[in-house]
């Protein structure tokens, strides 16, 4: 991979960029890896010297490794910090490295830290679900420990006081926890299974990958097509909704003086349009959808 540092910033944190933190031990995928879409993964390792990412987007990422070896440090009764556990499934090794275990009389209370933003954390997560789910396994299957509580310790990085006290459903603080539905372990191991099939089965090809299983549209991250209700003059929206007919019908209930309109905002996959998965120049599902729509 090539740090670029566009925005000269200090050569320490280049050089802290460049480290590959990491490591996934002596295991053939870790959780992350199984939950994530196989077109990514295979692309990304396919193209992994191509790939370039500047240091100035890198900060979460370094953060987030800094805030691990930080916890590591910290020696809390009943608490055990960044373990990794493995178990074998089908001949292949999974591996997971759990932040937090909290051992109580009701069982262990895993936690993981995540960075996120204040849009993605009113959104639903399925893959921490599947991540947290896959950590509940490990600690039952390896250390034969009963699990009670799985939750998610989200650290907001766009975090806005002024936002937080107008908006009702904004997070209240820019740290929350958000605890995840607990799986039965059959439901875990069928979905396991499937993840490893699924990555097992995927080849690149070198025209674009076109072998490779399509992302989802819940793995492009969809953000659906929205109709603002504004009126001239005013910067915000009066409303945001989901359809152009509901839009429509609040519209026409606006005073005639408020000269009303309506603008569509466009949905898009954003984990695509945006690159957060750092191989869309590559992708051929990716790219035929930009041809598609011209
Ligand atoms: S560009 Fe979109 S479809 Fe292609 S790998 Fe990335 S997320 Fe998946």
């Amino acid at each position: 991979m090539k740090i670029t540092n566009k925005f000269n910033l200090p050569q320490t944190l280049v050089a802290l960029a460049s480290k590959d933190y990491y490591s996934k031990g002596k295991s053939d995928y870790s959780a992350t890896e199984i939950i994530s879409p196989p077109r990514i993964q295979r692309l990304r390792r396919k193209h992994y010297e191509e790939i370039e990412q500047d240091v100035s987007d890198m900060i979460w990422m370094l953060l987030g490794t800094a805030l691990h070896v930080v916890a590591e440090r910290s020696a809390v009764d009943n608490h055990t910090n960044e373990e990794r556990l493995s178990v074998e499934i089908d001949g292949v090794i999974l591996s997971g490295a759990i932040d937090l275990q909290h051992h109580t009389n009701d069982g262990v209370e895993i936690t993981d830290y995540k960075f996120t933003s204040a849009w993605a954390l009113r959104s639903d997560k399925p893959e921490w679900e599947q991540q947290q789910n896959i950590y509940k396994y490990l600690v039952e299957k390896i250390k034969k420990e009963k699990v009670s509580k799985l939750s998610i310790c989200a650290m907001i990085r766009d975090w806005s006081k002024a936002e937080s006290l107008v908006k009702s459903d904004y997070p209240q603080a820019p740290i929350q926890m958000i605890e995840i539905p607990l799986w039965e372990n059959d439901k875990i191991e069928t979905f396991i299974r499937e993840r490893i099939e699924i990555h097992r089965n995927s080849k690149v090809s070198e025209d674009w990958g076109d072998e490779l299983p399509e992302c989802t549209e819940e793995e492009r991250w969809i953000r659906e097509t929205k109709y603002a209700l504004k009126k001239e003059g005013r910067k915000t929206a009066i409303r945001v909704l989901d359809t152009e007919e509901e839009a429509q019908v609040m519209l026409k209930e606006l005073p005639e003086k408020d000269k009303g309109f309506i603008e569509i905002r466009k949905g898009e996959a954003i984990r695509c349009t945006r690159n957060y998965c750092g191989v869309s120049q590559w992708c051929s599902q990716y790219q035929n959808s930009i041809k598609e729509e011209v």
